[in-house]
């Protein structure tokens, strides 16, 4: 009752931090903003200039007095005061100051330490919010995912971010097992960027690499046929503007392989890791993947083939960690508080 009283008064809202995009979810309204995890600054006065898309525009092409910085780079803050810069900066965006201030849910790299989840918290209270609970990015994304986590029966989630791979088993409303490494999408952006300066000499940027992941990057041979594609960049030696052909195999073989082999390992060492009744579990349940990683072509076959699992692809893998922090308000008002600490990491 209290709960909807509130949430007549107020826009509750629910954050996904991710070291490469962050997510707001307003109660009722959905995702209403989705911006890249970018703040940029000067570089004397570090005052802020631009966060999000406006931000992301400025990496690698900043004018000299600007630096352009991740504040969640790796699954960790890299620094306090621009990482509560963008959160103020994203919760002053949607939050439409209604009577209460917003209660607000972020979902947070399950690396953090206690201290960076302190200065998380303490970020929002400051920007305006009158509660703060924090999710473990993992728990997030199974409740976004639709996964049953109430039962006892053991799901497990895998989340492929910019920075992070975060592997977790869920079972009865809590985490038992949980690992990540800082290994993501990003880290296949430059594998890109060295093999195409290893194989062809040529030198290409973040955004360039980013865009052959999406047009011909694989984790598996591709049913539909191998695909090709036209890089630009420049000569290493001559200094001069090249154009370069590419196929989606060498990619996949030669640039790709490591990183997809790092999250393989990692899920095999969770399978490796679980209790005996959660392996048993998960032959029914599968593996479901979030995450932008989760839209390489072929990574969910390549999982497959490696622990012998169902692999199933979350629906709207980027939306899924923004999604869970929605659904979990709406659960608030339903949910006991000791229920509510079992979700919520401290
Ligand atoms: P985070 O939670 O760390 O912010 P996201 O879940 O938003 O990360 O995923 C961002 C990563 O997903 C980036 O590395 C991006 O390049 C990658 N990504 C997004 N879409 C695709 C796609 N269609 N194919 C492959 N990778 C993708
Ligand atoms: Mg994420």
């Amino acid at each position: 009752m209290i709960g909807n009283f509130f949430g007549f008064l107020s826009n509750d809202i629910g954050i996904d931090l991710g070291t490469a995009n962050t997510l707001v979810f307003v109660r009722d309204r959905g995702i209403v903003l989705r911006e890249p995890s970018v703040v940029a600054r000067y570089k004397t006065s570090k005052k802020v200039c631009a966060v999000g898309a406006d931000a992301k525009r400025m990496l690698g092409r900043t004018p000299g007095t600007i630096e352009a910085l991740r504040p969640m780079k790796d699954g960790v803050i890299a620094d306090f005061e621009i990482s509560e810069a963008m959160l103020r900066y994203f919760i002053e965006k949607v939050d439409k100051r209604k009577l209460v201030p917003p209660r607000v849910v972020i979902a947070v790299p399950s690396g953090i330490t206690a201290v960076e989840k302190r200065a998380v918290k303490d970020s929002a209270i400051r920007a305006g919010a009158r509660e703060v609970l924090l999710l473990g990015e993992p728990m997030a994304a199974s409740i976004g995912a639709g996964l049953p986590i109430d039962e006892e029966y053991a799901n497990m989630i895998v989340d492929i971010g910019g920075g992070t791979t975060e592997v977790a088993i869920i079972s009865i409303s809590g985490v038992s097992y949980q690992r990540s490494i800082r290994v993501g999408g990003d880290e296949l952006d430059e594998s890109i960027i060295a093999y195409m300066k290893r194989a062809y000499g040529l030198l290409i940027g973040e955004r360039t690499a980013e865009e052959i992941k999406f047009t011909v990057g694989s984790a598996a041979p591709l049913d539909t046929g191998e695909m090709t594609m036209d890089v630009r960049g420049r000569d290493a030696t001559a200094g001069l503007p090249k154009t370069i052909h590419i196929t989606s195999q060498e990619i996949r073989e030669e640039a790709l392989k490591e990183v997809v082999t790092q999250i393989v390992e990692l899920v095999k060492n969770a399978l490796d890791r679980c209790q005996p009744e959660h392996s048993a579990d998960l032959i029914d349940r599968g593996i479901v993947l979030a995450g932008g990683g989760a839209l390489i072509r072929g990574l969910d076959q390549v999982i497959s083939d490696a622990t012998g699992l169902t692999v199933i692809q979350a629906d709207d893998p980027l939306c899924c960690v923004a999604n869970g922090t929605g659904k979990f308000l709406d659960l608030l008002g339903t949910l006991s508080r000791e229920q509510v600490d079992r979700l919520v990491t401290q």
